[in-house]
């Protein structure tokens, strides 16, 4: 249901915007990637998505989304590759987990600006094109971090909280035209960014990484189990067919029944 639809996916060389990218292009998009990685790991992402399109490799931006121009550029880029974007998922981010007192400045600023800021230039940018073509879809990954706080994840909160503000104004902006735009706020996803603050917590209470899995990083998820990248993939595949369009400016969930608490 997606065939003739452009789409761009940040931060899909791993992770969850991977698993979207995925989905996005076997429902028949032409989806361009974004993300940093190994020159191998890159081509291998591309090929997958681009083998699902009936191309060698996908669209590809290495686009820095700390810098305001590079996420300029990257949607002029991606109008260009795809000849269409009507789908805008920002996905990429980062985490960093210290308490206020030793958060360094520069990552502060580095989360802000890639969890946070990179959506406004991306959705900034490519508004005016999906409102000449009159569809559109813009899909925000925040977090339950952007419904929930949690001890020393000052800035991820904090930009994640902001993105489910700015889900909601762009809704309203855009309420009268064929466009949506949504946060999906998840839980603990199995993905590198979330697994590598498994070892460190398990040394840190001298635990194995299986108690540490379940007594202190899903503490706050009552299923107890990790969400899975297909399962957010699935939801932001929801967000862009047939039916979803009076679905705007929400944060949906999916942590596993963190938020219900
Ligand atoms: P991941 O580390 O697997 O992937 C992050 C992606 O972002 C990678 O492709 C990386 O190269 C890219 N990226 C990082 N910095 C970038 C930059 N400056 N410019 C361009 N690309 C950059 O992480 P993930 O878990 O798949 O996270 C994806 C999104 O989901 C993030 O916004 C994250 O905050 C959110 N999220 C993750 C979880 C979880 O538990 N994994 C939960 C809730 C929300």
């Amino acid at each position: 249901f997606l065939d003739g639809r452009g789409a761009l996916v940040t931060g899909s060389t791993s992770g969850i915007g991977h698993g979207i990218a995925l989905l996005l292009a076997k429902a028949g998009a032409k989806v361009m990637l974004n993300g940093f990685g190994k020159p191998d790991e890159i081509a291998k992402a591309r090929a997958e998505v681009g083998s699902l399109m009936g191309v060698a490799e996908a669209p590809y931006s290495a686009a820095d989304l700390s810098k305001p121009e590079a996420v300029r550029q990257m949607i002029k880029d991606a109008e260009a590759a795809l000849g269409t974007l009507d789908i805008l998922v920002n996905n990429a981010g980062i985490q960093v987990v210290a308490p206020i007192e030793e958060f360094p400045d520069d990552k502060f600023d580095a989360i802000i600006a890639i969890n946070m800021s990179s959506n406004f230039h991306a959705i900034k940018a490519a508004l005016p094109g999906m409102k000449a073509r009159d569809w559109g879809r813009i899909i925000n990954i925040a977090s339950a971090h952007g419904l929930r706080g949690s001890p020393h994840k000052v800035a991820y909160v904090m930009a994640k909280h902001a993105v489910v503000g700015m889900t909601k104004v762009v809704a309203q902006e855009v309420a009268q035209t064929p466009i949506t735009v949504n946060a999906i706020c998840p839980g603990f996803v199995r993905t590198p960014l979330a697994e590598a603050q498994l070892a460190p917590l398990a040394k840190e209470h001298g635990v194995s990484e299986e108690v540490a899995l379940r007594d202190y990083l899903l503490e706050k998820q009552p299923s107890k189990r990790w969400i899975e990248v297909d399962e957010v993939a699935q939801m932001a595949l929801y967000l862009c067919g047939p039916g979803s369009g009076g679905v705007t400016g929400t944060a949906l969930s999916i942590d596993g029944g963190w938020t219900s608490a």
